[in-house]
């Protein structure tokens, strides 16, 4: 069964000490990585159609390429590979192990909320996972270590480059369609909250026949009858376990 952990993990991440130090060592790897006509956008917070909101790390714009970047400071040993649902973080030092969701599916999403935006195939954004701390365990191409960032873009080899033209037109859309200005972390933070509450499932409530949610609870996730408070079918995530009420 599913469980919904990770969401209150991943904001928190990005939130913390060691989140906000892991994401200005990035940043002054990319600034060193900017030459005349490039862009750099950092903390873009972008609104797709369906409603969902984005935060995107990064966003590199080069002649040799356009990178979506998401940093990601965990500590320990990473596991995981590029179509794992969760990858493990253990720690050497404590024996705890923990899991996060596939940072490749969060930033997929990402890479989504800005091809919705710029609509014109020929701009090609790629996807690019860094981590900070950590040894990394994981077999995808796209995720790399902080002491390897600098090489992996510079050698990029795309043909045609992008032109300063290209650049700006990007920049520009990005730069209009960012909320970072009006949206505080706080309201953020709050809005995918509401998020966790509500997860599709693909489960049938058996008095009403309504889709059921997935809410999180006091005592951890559990299902909810969307229809709620109307009906207010409720079950356990674990098990058919059914009660009336919490
Ligand atoms: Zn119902």
């Amino acid at each position: 069964m599913e469980q919904i952990k990770y969401s209150s993990r991943e904001i928190k991440d990005s939130r913390t000490r060691h989140g906000r130090q892991g994401e200005e060592k990035v940043k002054a790897v990319l600034n060193s990585l900017l030459k005349e006509g490039d862009a750099l956008i950092n903390d873009l917070i972008l609104k797709k159609d369906d409603g969902y909101y984005h935060q995107i790390d990064h966003v590199l714009l080069r002649s040799n390429g356009l990178f979506c970047i998401e940093t990601k400071n965990y500590a320990g040993n990473i596991y995981g590979k590029y179509d794992d649902s969760r990858w493990v973080i253990h720690n050497p030092y404590t024996r705890n192990v923990s899991n996060i969701l596939n940072p490749l599916r969060q930033n997929y999403c990402h890479l989504m909320a800005i091809k919705e935006l710029i609509n014109n195939s020929s701009y090609y954004f790629e996807g690019l996972i860094v981590f900070t701390r950590g040894e990394l365990n994981v077999l995808a191409e796209s995720v790399i270590k902080i002491k390897d960032l600098f090489d992996y873009i510079s050698n990029k080899k795309i043909y045609p480059l992008y032109t300063p033209n290209d650049i700006k037109l990007i920049y520009d859309i990005l730069k209009k369609n960012d909320l970072s200005k009006t949206i505080s972390p706080e309201e953020l933070a709050k809005k995918a909250k509401e998020r966790i509450k509500d997860i599709k499932s693909s489960m049938i409530c058996p008095r009403c026949k309504a889709p059921l949610v997935i809410k999180a609870g006091r005592r951890g996730p559990f299902y909810s009858c969307s229809r709620y408070p109307k009906c207010n079918f409720s079950m356990d995530l674990d098990e058919d376990n059914m009660h009336k009420k919490r």
